[in-house]
């Protein structure tokens, strides 16, 4: 089972290019759509969702055309949004019913409703109205519901904002278990969300693909290219101009930043281990333009 996205361009008015040519294939288990706020995200999943139309390009979920063949799509499909709505005071179980009910499920309507609020760990809370839920459980239902139907493939759009660490790891646990037998593609621009989830990623940014493929091999082609160095703050705006600044953080009270350079930068600096955050930054500040990685440069 695979994704196959093509060239697909989408234009909003004269201005805004949301999406540029993208190109990805996306197999089997969790795929990690990463980018900044504005990148062209939420505009690939509401298009693959077929909730808004392509200018160009193609995409295909074994055999279905996706652009084209909405019906097909919506029947294999399980879609998340970034914001939805939910009746306040109805119980997650009627609620669930219900849309189990708009799914086409008759018969086996009130197992696959149990089965769901025990998967996404609602359960027990399955009779409290929706209005009483936390952050993590809103999105625990929205999983419930997405998953009405034996989708083939499941969308969420920037799932963890807002939920608190301990909600976040349980709301990951209950993806990656989803991701062991269908297609999630998780859009985030959280860093943490793909290193923990996700075999296969992509990074978009101002509606093109920067890179693609496994986050370790990604990075394993930063290996001794990142170094770091405490600076003063007031040194940082020289820094900017004389390296290629991928990261600044702030540790203990002091500056730390994070460079990228093939050799030893100068004074003071060490090598780092990189890691995803560092390719991520590394990428959308545009300093892997040239052909530094082989992932495919749309
Ligand atoms: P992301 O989900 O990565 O934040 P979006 O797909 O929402 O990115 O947005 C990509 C670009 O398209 C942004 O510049 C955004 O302002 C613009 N955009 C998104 N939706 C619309 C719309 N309905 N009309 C006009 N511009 C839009």
């Amino acid at each position: 089972m695979e994704l196959r996205i093509n060239n697909l361009c989408k234009r909003y008015g004269n201005s805004v290019q949301a999406l540029h040519n993208v190109s990805l294939t996306i197999p089997l288990g969790m795929f990690g759509l990463l980018g900044p706020n504005g990148a062209g995200k939420s505009t690939l999943m509401r298009t693959l969702a077929t909730l808004q139309e392509a200018d160009s390009g193609t995409a295909t979920l074994d055999g279905i055309d996706v652009l084209k063949q909405k019906d097909d799509v919506r029947r294999v499909l399980g879609y998340l949004p970034q914001e939805f709505g939910l009746y306040p005071k109805v119980s997650a179980e009627n609620l669930l019913m219900h849309f189990a009910a708009l799914k086409g499920i008759r018969k086996t309507r009130r197992e696959v409703v149990n089965a769901l609020l025990q998967q996404t760990n609602l359960w027990e809370h399955r009779r409290k109205p929706l209005g009483s839920f936390s952050g993590g459980m809103k999105q625990r239902f929205g999983i419930a519901q997405a998953l009405l139907g034996d989708p083939r493939l499941i969308i969420v759009d920037e799932p963890t904002a807002g939920l608190d660490p301990e909600e976040r790891v349980r709301f990951h646990n209950l993806l990656s278990a989803i991701g062991q037998n269908i297609i999630v593609i998780l859009s985030t621009h959280i860093v943490s969300d793909v290193s923990d989830l996700c075999g296969r990623m992509a990074i978009i940014h101002q509606g093109r693909v920067l890179l693609a493929g496994e986050p370790a091999t990604l990075v394993a082609e930063l290996q001794g290219r990142i170094w770091k160095k405490a600076i003063d703050a007031s040194e940082l705006a020289r820094s900017g101009e004389q390296f290629q600044v991928v990261m600044v953080r702030l540790f203990a009270g002091k500056t730390l930043i994070h460079v990228l350079s093939d050799g030893q930068p100068g004074a003071g600096f060490e090598p780092v281990l990189p890691d995803l955050e560092d390719l991520y930054f590394a990428a959308i500040r545009g300093f892997l333009s040239k052909p530094a990685l082989a992932a495919p440069l749309n």
